[in-house]
């Protein structure tokens, strides 16, 4: 959940989270605010031992089920264009699994994929919180937004090793059973060799994957790292699982097999937690000094 909690709410809330018991979304992202996060609009005004929010929310995923939302709302009404991210704070609001408080509403997202989780608009209409639910210091809440994204990255990058992975040993299973030319499509060395290099290009994500976990189990900084772990393992997973599919042949194209769903879902992880395209600016900004 990241830092900013007061004694209190640590020893209230952190436990349970720990074991599993409270679920977290993650209320940041707004329609004219993806990638450009310091962007966001939701304005969160403060009326005597209130916060009274009113604004819209993107992408929330999970926000239906979860047991408190983590938002990021506009406290300073003086935004200065230069200096978006200041002025941005952060609240825990606490709900009830499985609906959304009076003044929050929301409406699914219709994605093509990720269904595990149902990913919704949120829309704040003079949503009241105790002055208590500011996390961290007032205006400070962006630097909280920025300051999880290693271990985010690691995570997503870890999510999308699996996909390919799951993709990996479906078609494993596959070409030894599918027969085609009287044998099984396995000893046809061209898709032996296929497989050989989702193999390794697997192993090379999960190791760089292991190198970041390490670096940031350790204490150190890894940002550039963290962001080439997501780039290279989310980019891999999306090329492994659509060979999968194509190893499957017309099988692959159907609900019948699951390797669909992987396809699907790697496809989502080269979009959040920073697209492909803002690692590589992240890579190239460490590397060659930011761009104008
Ligand atoms: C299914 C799903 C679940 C999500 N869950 C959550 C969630 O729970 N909570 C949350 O807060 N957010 C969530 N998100 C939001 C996600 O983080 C954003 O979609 C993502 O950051 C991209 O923002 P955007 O969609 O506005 O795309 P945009 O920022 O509009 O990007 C459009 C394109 O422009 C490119 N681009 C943008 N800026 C640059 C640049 N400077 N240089 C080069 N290219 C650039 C992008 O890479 C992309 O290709 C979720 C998104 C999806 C799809």
């Amino acid at each position: 959940m990241g830092g900013g909690f007061t004694a209190e709410q640590e020893s209230r809330l952190l436990p349970r989270v720990a074991r599993g018991e409270w679920l977290g979304a993650y209320a940041l992202s707004e329609a004219e605010a993806g990638s450009d996060v310091a962007n966001i609009s939701c304005r969160a005004v403060r009326e005597g031992d209130e916060w009274v929010v009113n604004g819209t929310k993107m992408w929330c995923t999970y926000a239906d089920q979860a047991d408190y939302l983590v938002l990021f709302a506009r406290t300073d009404p003086n935004r200065d264009p230069a200096k978006p991210h200041r002025g941005i704070s952060t609240f825990l609001v606490e709900k009830e699994r499985g609906s959304f408080p009076a003044g929050i509403t929301g409406t699914p997202v219709r994605k093509i994929g990720y269904f595990g989780w149902q990913t919704w608009e949120l829309s704040f209409d003079d949503f009241r919180i105790p002055a208590s639910a500011l996390l961290g210091e007032e205006g400070k809440g962006f630097y909280m937004a920025v300051s999880g994204l290693e271990v985010g990255r690691a995570h997503t990058a870890a999510r999308a090793i699996g996909l390919a992975r799951a993709a990996l040993e479906d078609s494993i299973a596959y070409v030894a059973t599918r027969e085609q030319f009287g044998r099984p499509i396995g000893e046809f060395q061209y898709l032996r060799f296929e497989i050989a290099k989702m193999a390794a290009d697997i192993e090379a994500a999960r190791q760089l994957m292991y190198s970041v976990a390490t670096a940031i189990d350790s204490g150190r900084r890894c940002s550039t790292e963290a962001a080439m772990c997501k780039l290279v393992a989310t980019e891999m997973a999306e090329r492994v699982t659509s060979q999968g599919i194509q190893i499957h042949g017309g099988a692959g194209y159907t609900t019948d097999f699951q390797v669909e769903r992987h396809w699907r879902d790697a496809r989502l992880t080269r979009i959040f937690e920073g697209t492909s395209e803002i690692q590589m600016r992240i890579i190239s900004d460490d590397l060659l000094g930011r761009s104008g």
